[in-house]
């Protein structure tokens, strides 16, 4: 599991915003979210968009997803014809649902880049299609997309008024589990993450937060308790922002207060083997 990108929405973090990449044989099989800086990182990976079997969205903040037209346009120039299906949220008055989203970059007449149009029909011209899926997840896992040697699950998870899901991807006998952003509410991120190999837990607040932005996230007394519950092996904390960095110290003693298992803070292009 390669993360592209460790940081916030904040520039000032010095990180590219959420974006991960799980490997298998030097080949990158899954993206989950495109967050800004991610595409320049996807690059310096050395992954290429040709190699990508699913590409997995949390919701559609901009942090989340705002390099998406910029890798969609960079495979423009490679090699990939096979359909690319894309999986994410379904949505609501504050977001537009994953097909909303995909067709709102980029289908006529309205889309913001029409000009790649042909990304969104089945066209014979020899580039691919974007398919592009509404999730309707709930706090139950639910089987999302599966291959030969790949199944990803999705539970919904609460994230303020915004539709958010998070994400597990079991490959080669390994289970990864991302929690996208969250406050940690409700039962159906332990139950997805449980026995994860990885978990990747948003630490986007300090312990003690309040207001709007404890609303929107957990802190890390309740990433260890999910960590906990679910006994998984290692967590992985991403989406460091201004308010958490230079915390670690602090948030580790948090986590370590209820998780025994192993604890990395992640930084752009870490790879986390499993
Ligand atoms: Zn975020």
């Amino acid at each position: 599991m390669q993360v592209l990108g460790s940081g916030g929405p904040e520039v000032e973090d010095k990180r590219a915003s959420s974006s991960y990449l799980i490997w298998e044989d030097g080949r990158a099989r899954v993206i989950i979210d495109a967050g800004g800086g991610s595409a320049l990182r996807f690059g310096e990976s050395g992954a290429k968009l040709s190699q990508l079997d699913v590409f997995l969205f949390s919701h559609f903040h901009v942090d989340h997803s705002s390099d998406f037209p910029a890798l969609v346009f960079s495979s423009w120039f490679g090699d990939r014809t096979r359909p690319l299906p894309v999986f994410g949220p379904s949505g609501n008055k504050f977001m537009p649902s994953t097909t909303g989203f995909v067709h709102g970059l980029f289908s006529e007449p309205h889309g913001v880049w029409r000009y790649l149009s042909e990304m969104v029909e089945a066209n014979p011209k020899g580039t691919y299609e974007l398919q592009p899926h509404n999730v309707a997840a709930s706090s139950t896992p639910i089987l999302v997309f599966r291959d030969a040697d790949i199944a990803v699950y999705a539970v919904s998870v609460v994230h303020g008024a915004f539709p958010a899901l998070a994400w597990r991807v079991d490959i080669g006998g390994k289970r990864i589990v991302f929690s996208g952003d969250t406050d940690g509410q409700g039962q159906g991120l332990t139950q997805l993450a449980s026995n994860s190999d990885i978990f990747v837990a948003h630490n986007a607040v300090s312990e003690g937060a309040s207001g709007l932005e404890r609303r929107l996230h957990m802190p890390p007394s309740v990433i260890g308790a999910i960590a906990a519950n679910a006994h998984v092996k290692q967590l992985v904390l991403s989406h460091r922002m201004l308010r958490t960095l230079g915390k670690e110290d602090e948030t580790r003693t948090e986590i370590e207060r209820r998780f025994s298992g192993a604890i990395r803070f992640a930084n752009d292009l870490d790879c986390f083997p499993f």
